[in-house]
């Protein structure tokens, strides 16, 4: 066991850790470790480097607040822009030095008597912290399908979070599995390689268009001598999607007209891409606008008219080694089958590590019995000293920014008052907790989740007892400005 007491263990190097360690600096906390499995930073966008991967939300949206960046090259930015934009920020706000990679974190432990949490790493080192962040995010666990036949595939599996960048599909008989965010971004990018290249579609995705611009040298030069300027369209990318998701999806019973307005839009983006109506057909949703995350594409629609393009929808049957048998018989031949299939969002993952508090108390299990829940989307009762990103009730917006700055504001607040009484520990009261989880559940009285059709949705935002817990449903400026208001008491500070 390490001797030295740090003052906090991140779990995640991702945007969310470094915005942690970040806040941490700011209130003068110096003694931090940043944990991370992987072999370098910026999390989903180290991992995620499929070809066609941009962004989707707009990038003026999603990045820091205080850390905006002139240098985007367009609206909707690349992937790699996303982790050169991480590593800019790990560096300028000297938070890579806290970083340890290829490590793994095994669990994580409150120690009551010494106030301490201790944080077990594969290898058998333990670290020792006062405070402990789970930064590890949604979507960290990559879900492989359990197809019958799969492991007799004799061609080249690829999973889209886990690209191969060296492997050519130049010419290659494809096939990709998965219709979500990602299944949107790769097929029109793969169309362009491969001869051939059939997607197995099991439910369709509302996808929206693309309002993308590039932004030219003299726009960056703007930007970066006149931060306004960017501040401005950031305001309105910001105020949009607000609007958009607050609106169409929370406020559903009061504004069905807005959410319909929505799949309108969806559906003449299909009209005016799709000609032939039987494929028309096939990829029209028959769930409503919201249950599921939407995505945004100018080429998916269009990717999927092209000769060499085939769209599967029976279902598939098993996957043999030369190829892909569907439920109505057909067989696709194929040499390489890409993996868009998503992450395990509930089994593995929400805590991604095992997570022991007071009294004993397992996170992942408590949850799971008791429903899941956390205080402002960040803390837990019986789990003092901390802090937990991508929780129950965190997800607010669609930018993954707009959680980890309210909660960086959650802590401001927080750690200012531990700070103020001298104080050692934090806990939030069951009381407090009791009374947010409530709020969260009437609130999504109103949403198109509960009040919208949804069922045959399969949306990754339900779990198997059908709720709906990973969003915070209100807007983000409701979200930030809780964290600037929300009662002391709700916390036990000795
Ligand atoms: P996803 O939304 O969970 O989609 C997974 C896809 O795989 C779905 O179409 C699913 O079909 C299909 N699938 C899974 N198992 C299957 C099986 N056994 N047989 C047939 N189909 C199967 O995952 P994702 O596309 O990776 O996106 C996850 C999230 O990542 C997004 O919601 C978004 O938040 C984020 N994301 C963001 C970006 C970006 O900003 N650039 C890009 C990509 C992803 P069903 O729908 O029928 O289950």
């Amino acid at each position: 066991m390490s001797s030295q007491q740090l003052d906090a263990v991140i779990v995640g190097a991702g945007f969310g850790g470094i915005g942690a360690a970040i806040q941490f600096n700011r209130m003068g906390y110096q003694d931090i470790a940043i944990v991370d499995r992987e072999d370098d930073l910026g999390g989903t966008w180290h991992v995620n480097r499929y070809p066609g991967l941009t962004v989707d939300v707009p990038s003026t949206t999603y990045s820091y607040w205080f850390e905006p960046n002139p240098y985007w090259s367009r609206l909707y930015a690349p992937g790699v822009e996303l982790k050169q934009y991480a590593e800019h920020v790990a560096d300028k706000y000297d938070v890579r030095r806290y970083m340890r990679f290829n490590t793994v974190v095994e669990g994580a432990r409150w120690d009551e008597d010494a106030a301490v949490w201790l944080v077990s790493l594969a290898g058998g080192e333990t670290l020792r912290a006062r405070f402990l962040v789970l930064a590890t995010g949604y979507l960290c666990q990559p879900r492989t399908p359990d197809i019958p036949g799969i492991e007799t595939f004799a061609g080249r599996i690829v999973h889209a979070a886990k690209w191969d960048d060296s492997y050519s599909l130049e010419g290659k008989k494809a096939a990709i599995i998965g219709t979500g965010s990602t299944g949107v971004q790769l097929v029109p990018a793969l169309a362009e390689d491969v001869s051939e290249l059939t997607v197995y579609q099991r439910t369709p995705i509302w996808v929206m268009p693309k309002f993308d611009l590039g932004f030219t040298p003299a726009t960056q030069r703007l930007f970066a001598r006149l931060p306004a300027a960017q501040r401005l369209l950031r305001m309105s990318t910001d105020g949009f999607m607000d609007l958009m998701v607050t609106v169409a999806m929370w406020k559903f019973r009061r504004f069905r007209p807005v959410n319909r307005a929505a799949a309108a839009i969806g559906g003449l983006h299909r009209f005016l891409s799709v000609r032939d109506k039987e494929l028309r057909r096939k990829l029209t949703p028959d769930y409503d606008f919201g249950c599921k995350r939407p995505t945004l594409s100018n080429t998916f629609y269009k990717a999927l008219t092209k000769p060499h393009v085939h769209l599967e929808t029976a279902g598939i049957e098993r996957i043999e080694p030369d190829g892909i048998v569907s439920r109505d018989g057909s067989k696709r031949d194929i040499d390489t089958l890409v993996l868009a299939t998503g992450f395990d969002v509930w089994e593995s993952n929400l805590p991604a590590i095992e997570v022991i508090g007071r009294d004993g108390r397992n996170l992942g299990k408590w949850w799971r019995e008791n429903r899941f829940q956390a205080y402002e989307g960040v803390t837990v009762p019986m789990f003092p000293n901390m802090l937990t990103q991508a929780s129950p009730y965190a997800w607010v917006g669609m930018s993954w920014f707009d959680t980890v700055e309210y909660q960086m504001r959650h802590m401001n607040r927080l750690f200012g008052e531990l700070q103020r009484n001298g104080a050692n520990t934090f806990e939030v009261t069951e009381q407090a907790n009791a009374r947010f989880l409530q709020e969260m559940l009437d609130l999504l009285d109103d949403s198109v989740f509960h009040l919208g059709n949804c069922a045959t949705s399969r949306s990754y935002w339900f779990n198997s007892s059908g709720e709906a817990p990973l969003f915070r449903p209100t807007s983000v400026r409701h979200a930030v400005k809780e964290q600037d208001r929300f009662p002391l008491s709700d916390y036990t500070i000795a």
